[in-house]
Order: structure tokens, then sequence, then C-alpha cells
């Protein structure tokens, strides 16, 4: 199957933002030194900023991204679905939103 240049790209984007997403983050920074912790915690705030700006510099690359995406399986959604769970809100897809209101 040969891919086009926009599928390549589209994947490629979605790669990096996995493995940006799946970044570790240390239980306890406690062994680290106050310029270590204070280093990484600037890791983590720019990685958070890298994430929350993907999805729009993806269209801006003319890449079709969904607005909303299912928190748990990263299926498309529509902004309907919607739970608010520890006063922070998850989208979810058909599927995961009937399963989250049977619990
Ligand atoms: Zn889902």
């Amino acid at each position: 199957m040969v891919h086009s240049e926009k599928q390549k790209l589209q994947k490629a984007r979605a790669y990096f933002k996995f493995i940006l997403a799946g970044l570790p983050k240390p239980v306890s920074t406690k062994y680290l030194t106050a310029t270590e912790q204070d280093t990484w915690k600037q890791i983590i705030e720019l990685r958070n900023t890298l994430l929350s700006i993907h999805d729009e510099n993806s269209r801006i690359l003319g890449l079709n991204v969904p607005e909303f995406k299912c928190f748990i399986c990263n299926k498309p959604t529509i902004e309907d679905y919607k739970i608010t769970k520890d006063g922070m809100t998850y989208n979810l897809c058909k599927k995961h939103f009937k399963e989250e209101w049977k619990n």
C-alpha cells in the first residue's frame, strides 16, 4: 500500500505525539537536586505545551484532525459525549460514554 505524503506526515506526527505523551514522569523527584527538579519541571511544562498545540499545528499543515477525540480509545467523537471527573473534562466516544454512565 502506497501512502501519500500527507498520510506519512500524519503518521509521523501521531507517533511523535504518542512518544511525547508517554514521556515518563518520575514518581518522586526528591532524589534530584533543586536545579535538576527545576529543569525537569520546565521539561514537563514544555512537553505539555507541545502536546496542547499539536492538533492545531497539524491542522496548519493541512492534516485532518478531529476537534474531539475519545480520551480512552482516541477515536474521533463529538462534543456532546463528555464527562467530568475530579474537575477535569474528558471527551469520550459513544461506546465509552455509555460505559462510563453505567459505572
Ligand atoms: Zn472510546
